[in-house]
């Protein structure tokens, strides 16, 4: 692995680690995606060594507030393009962040630091079955992997928008069965419902974090799938700021 430092293999994950720097960067590009997100696409020579190995990465995005404070906070790389040095993030715009007021604020020329990925989990994408689950804070993650995943497996997406302008993007050559749901129980109850397919599979769901506690109690007691076989991870939390926990 590029810039690999460290492997640990275990049961077909992969966890390599990256050098951490610190990357200058420069807004190329503002797009809406949907109602709820903006899609902003950064350029920098400094991002000609960037290695972003798995659509579970994340990256420290910072900034500078209003008040000339520095502002870090956990962004998925959505998109990188080493030629061009160009790396695209999807900013969910939500009532009251200094990021997602940064994006919403955002022009072109603008600056901003990148930092990391400090480590990538790479989850073999030929497993028989995927199981994506999350709220919108995981639609950038779940984009990714749906369109680097290949045509030979299938992939289970449970995924709450309640804005139905949101449910987009979703394309991939696998065979995706998608549900969309409009709120945190009705995102239970889909993904208690799924069939998980025979085979090999491995679920990933992020989201906000008590969701995120009930969604692995199904995974785990209602579907008895292995800890080894899941990664959920908290992506924030109601009324805390900068909140990250990997809960698996
Ligand atoms: C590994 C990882 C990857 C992530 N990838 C993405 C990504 O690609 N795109 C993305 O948009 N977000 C992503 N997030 C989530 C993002 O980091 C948080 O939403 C972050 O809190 C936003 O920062 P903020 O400054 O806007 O709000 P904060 O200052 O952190 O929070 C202010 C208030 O807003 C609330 N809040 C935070 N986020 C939301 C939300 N989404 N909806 C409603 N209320 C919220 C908080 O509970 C708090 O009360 C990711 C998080 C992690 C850990």
């Amino acid at each position: 692995m590029e810039n690999g430092l460290h492997h640990l293999q275990e049961r077909g994950v992969q966890r390599v680690r990256h050098e951490i720097r610190q990357r200058e960067v420069e807004v190329v590009r503002i797009r809406p995606v949907g109602a709820n997100f903006i899609s902003i696409t950064f350029r920098g020579e400094a991002l000609h060594d960037f290695v972003t190995a798995s659509f579970d990465d994340h990256v420290k995005f910072t900034f500078n507030d209003a008040a000339g404070e520095v502002v870090r906070r956990d962004y998925t790389p959505r998109h990188f393009d080493r030629d061009k040095r160009e790396l695209t993030i999807e900013f969910v715009r939500h009532g009251d962040g200094k990021a997602s007021e940064w994006a919403r604020q955002a022009g072109i020329g603008q600056r901003a630091i990148i930092a990391g990925p400090r480590g990538s989990m790479i989850i073999p994408s030929d497993y028989d079955w995927h199981l994506l689950a999350g709220d919108s804070t995981a639609f950038p993650a779940i984009r990714r992997r749906l369109e680097e995943l290949p045509d030979t497996v299938r992939a289970i997406v449970v995924a709450l928008a309640d804005d139905d302008a949101d449910r987009c993007g979703f394309d991939s050559k696998a065979h995706v069965h998608l549900h969309w749901v409009s709120s945190p129980d009705e995102l239970a109850a889909a993904l208690s419902a799924v069939q998980v397919p025979e085979g090999e599979g491995f679920a990933w769901c992020a989201g906000e974090a008590s969701l995120m506690v009930r969604l692995r109690e199904i995974l785990r007691t209602g579907k008895g799938i292995a800890k080894e076989s899941m990664r959920v991870a908290a992506y924030w939390r109601h009324g805390a700021s900068s909140y990250h926990e990997q809960l698996d």
